[in-house]
């Protein structure tokens, strides 16, 4: 049997995530963490939602330690069913673009033509929405913004859409390129035409 997975000295969902019983915004290291060595100084009494916390890393089997955050420099978390978020270190940023992760959040992405789901990459305030066909940019989210990613359907083409809304009901949205749709069999992504 495979031994269980442990953080160990990693600490990236302490630096990256909103810690609301803290008031600890989104990429802000937590006053808490203990960096040095690793782990928590409050360990045992930490919030509730650090307690929950588990990425994906942590709970997938599949996933191996090429994979363990501290190793890639992103965690993935599913905030909701449908969506699947890495969450990258700002002093990586591009860490998500690397091999074999790339295609790996390119793959996952397939699910956006169905309907089944959405992949976003959060870079600080950059707000990344893969499609198969070519990722879209939000740039400065501001704190608690939501963010959707699906598909503007156009008689029988498509295009990629990410819509930023935010806590004040302001919208914001960027489309991408236009595609005919797929055809039964037919790979998804990358073999489309841009018309
Ligand atoms: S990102 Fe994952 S592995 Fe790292 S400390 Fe958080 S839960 Fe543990
Ligand atoms: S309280 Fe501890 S576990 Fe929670 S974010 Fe801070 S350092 Fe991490």
């Amino acid at each position: 049997m495979s031994e269980a997975k442990v953080c160990g000295t990693c600490t990236l969902c302490c630096e990256l995530l909103v810690i609301k019983e803290l008031d600890k915004p989104e990429n802000r290291v937590c006053e808490h963490q203990n960096k040095a060595e690793g782990g928590c100084r409050i360990y045992g009494r930490h919030p509730a939602s650090c307690q929950s916390f588990r990425c994906h890393w942590l709970t997938y089997p599949a996933f191996d330690d090429s994979w363990k955050p501290d190793a890639c420099h992103f965690l993935i978390m599913q905030p909701t069913p449908q969506v699947l978020v890495a969450c990258v270190d700002t002093e990586h940023p591009d860490a998500w673009r690397a091999e074999p992760y790339y295609s790996q959040l390119k793959q996952w992405s397939e699910a956006t033509l169905t309907a089944r789901g959405a992949v976003l990459v959060y870079v600080g305030a950059d707000v990344w929405a893969i499609f198969p066909e070519e990722d879209l940019l939000l740039q400065d989210k501001p704190e608690g913004a939501l963010v959707e990613a699906g598909y503007i359907r156009e008689g029988d083409l498509r295009r990629p859409a990410a819509m930023l809304k935010t806590a004040d009901g302001d919208v914001r949205t960027v489309t991408g390129g236009l595609y005919r749709e797929l055809q039964p069999g037919e790979p998804a992504g990358q073999t489309q035409d841009s018309l």
